[in-house]
């Protein structure tokens, strides 16, 4: 069973109003460096889902790179590289910088982190939706493949959801108690 997590409870970050996006940037940035003694469970649960990420990551790229260059209908657009609020999170507890988003963008065209092999972002630094996402190329490639790819799809993102969740599980009481009422955005 995939336990994932709910990230609907956490705000919506504004991509429409970049001051105010930028504005709860900084808010979380400032809560992770002030608050870190309470966030110690977050930080370990960070490095459990980065090593899912790790060992998940050649299986996908292996996937990718035989499918993607032949798309004619690339899903990447610059709506699906925005991060949502959960994303931030997980790169704050995993101490990577917050990518510098162009907020300026058409976001039904090409995504701005798009590059001539693919996303240029190291893949813990895009939006989780990003990695998570197996369009049904992709997913004819994994199910005609043995069936040893198979059980590893499976498992891989169930390990992916699972250490994800429990970095959010472990974030939102702390954030319920010390942050929640300051962002207005
Ligand atoms: S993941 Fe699927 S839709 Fe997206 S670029 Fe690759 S083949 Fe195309
Ligand atoms: S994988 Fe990279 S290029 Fe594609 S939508 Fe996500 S951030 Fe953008």
């Amino acid at each position: 069973m995939v336990i994932g997590f709910d990230t609907t409870v956490f705000p919506k970050l504004d991509y429409k109003t970049p001051e105010n996006f930028w504005k709860t940037i900084e808010y979380l940035e400032e809560f992770f460096s002030i608050h870190n003694d309470s966030l110690t469970d977050v930080i370990a649960s960070a490095q459990a889902m980065k090593r899912c990420f790790d060992e998940f990551d050649p299986f996908i790229q292996h996937y990718t790179s035989r499918v993607c260059p032949y798309c004619g209908t690339v899903c990447c657009a610059n709506k699906f590289g925005f991060p949502e609020f959960a994303d931030i999170i997980s790169f704050l507890a995993l101490g990577l910088q917050v990518p510098d988003y162009d907020l300026d963008v058409d976001e039904d065209a090409i995504c701005q982190f798009i590059g001539e092999k693919g996303c240029i972002l190291p893949r813990l630094q895009r939006p989780y939706r990003c990695t998570w996402y197996f369009c049904d190329p992709l997913m004819a490639q994994i199910d005609i493949g043995p069936i040893k790819h198979y059980r590893q799809f499976i498992q891989g993102v169930q390990d992916l959801s699972r250490t994800r969740g429990d970095v959010m599980r472990a974030f939102l009481p702390v954030w319920e108690k010390l942050g929640k009422d300051i962002i207005t955005t």
